[in-house]
């Protein structure tokens, strides 16, 4: 008997992780976690990691690829399938994910190196065989460098799992692919509540507000970045739209960055990233951040949410000044204290919350598909049987999913977790 099984991401965002059963074999995509720096982090449904016969790694955020190691705790090793890069970008995203949770994981360092000593680097469009009569293939998600969609082909059948998509040109990634002859799709659905502005305004505002706050107030631009992908998307931006002052790369930003130049074959403009990458400063020491950050710059630093890293010191030193900027390039989730600087102004400090006086802003350079893109895939789709609903909020995928039923007739369905269906 063929089915799939939710087993984390269905009707929420963190923790994804979809099954294939065959028979008594499993063959798992993704299997995330979602950390936070106050409670354990949450990881999807335990399975008997005996029965696995191999995971596929879509891309390195850990929501995808967070909880994989706890599959190698037993002398079972299952490979561990996913492209060249986000192997290594997994490698160093779950390895401070152990150094910030640790305590609360039920694996540790050396399931991780299992994990990568079991691992295949997989190009797109390169079928592999894991089982008799199934297949797995990976195609261009264009959601960050080295993101994957997954093609699982049993008996003659397509499922394709679209993972984290976009499909807007960025810097870095190029649009998705679209499997269009699949039977069954797994889709995500993260904005499928409203469109995303116009890129490249978004990209000149951004840009053209780090000049007025360096030039005019000789301020500084703190701008929190995810380490991987937005770090170096917004590098090339600062020197495609010629921003003058000094622009400050740190922290695990330039690890990331390391690794990306080393996969040219994943980056769309490589030679701008290399560029971009050479014209920045990168931080080494205390006293070198400490000069800087009274600079006229911009300084790029993760965490993008303000949680910890870099960011955090330089917020501290810049918030209080209102010659100064937070530009935000990403979405806050509630809770978190980037969500407090955005929505609130105010950081917490002992307990107190204290407002910030600098400029705060925000700029759409999301790397997911709106609302509109996510409508384009579903029209593209052949002859789909069935269509599932992953990786949103709730409310959300049921309106989206209400919606496409009566615009499109597909047989469209939002699981929750534990839920299975037969193929
Ligand atoms: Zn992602």
């Amino acid at each position: 008997m063929k089915s799939i099984v939710f087993l984390g991401g269905a009707r929420k965002i963190g923790n994804s992780s979809i099954g294939i059963n065959i028979g008594n074999d499993l063959i798992l995509l993704d299997y995330g976690a979602s950390p936070s720096n106050r409670t354990p982090p949450e990881l999807p449904a335990r399975i008997d990691p005996l029965r696995v016969l191999g995971v596929v790694i879509t891309h390195a955020h850990i929501d995808h690829s967070g909880a994989v190691p706890w599959l190698f705790r037993t002398a079972h090793r299952p490979p561990t399938i996913a492209t060249p890069l986000t192997l290594e970008l997994s490698d160093l995203l779950i390895r401070d994910m152990i150094k910030l949770s640790g305590k609360y994981l039920p694996f540790g360092v050396a399931e991780l190196q299992l994990m990568m000593s079991s691992s295949i680097p997989l190009k797109y469009y390169s079928p592999i065989k894991l089982h008799d009569n199934c297949t797995i293939t990976l195609y261009n998600a264009g959601h960050i460098p080295g993101s994957a969609s997954v093609v699982v082909e049993i008996d003659g059948k397509k499922i394709w799992y679209t993972s984290d998509i976009n499909l807007t040109d960025a810097w870095l990634t190029t649009a998705a692919d679209i499997v269009s002859d699949a039977d069954i799709v797994i889709m995500e659905a993260t904005y499928s509540y409203k469109d995303h502005p116009d890129r490249r305004t978004q990209e000149k505002l951004l840009v053209e507000t780090a000049k007025k706050i360096t030039k005019e107030y000789g301020g500084t631009c703190l701008i929190p970045a995810f380490s991987v992908g937005r770090s170096q998307e917004v590098l090339i931006t600062l020197m495609a739209y010629n921003f003058p002052g000094p622009v400050i790369l740190d922290g695990m930003s330039q690890i990331a960055t390391n690794i990306m130049l080393a996969h040219p074959e994943f980056i769309s403009n490589w030679h701008a990233l290399k560029r971009a990458s050479e014209r920045a400063k990168w931080m080494r020491s205390k006293k070198e951040r400490k000069k800087y950050v009274k600079k006229p710059s911009a300084i790029v630093a993760p965490a993008g949410m303000l949680l910890g890293g870099w960011s955090r010191w330089y917020l501290e030193k810049i918030f209080n000044n209102e010659k100064n900027a937070i530009l935000f390039v990403s979405y806050q989730v509630p809770g978190t204290l980037g969500y407090k600087v955005l929505n609130k102004r105010v950081i917490s400090y002992d307990g107190k919350e204290i407002p910030v006086n600098a400029h705060v802003d925000y700029f759409d350079l999301s790397s997911h598909a709106g609302k509109t893109q996510l409508k384009q895939v579903l029209s593209k789709l052949e002859s789909p049987e069935k269509v599932f609903l992953v990786h949103g909020e709730e409310p959300y995928m049921l309106k989206f999913a209400e919606e496409i039923r009566e615009e499109m007739g597909l047989n469209i369905i939002v699981p929750r977790v534990g839920e299975t269906y037969l193929l």
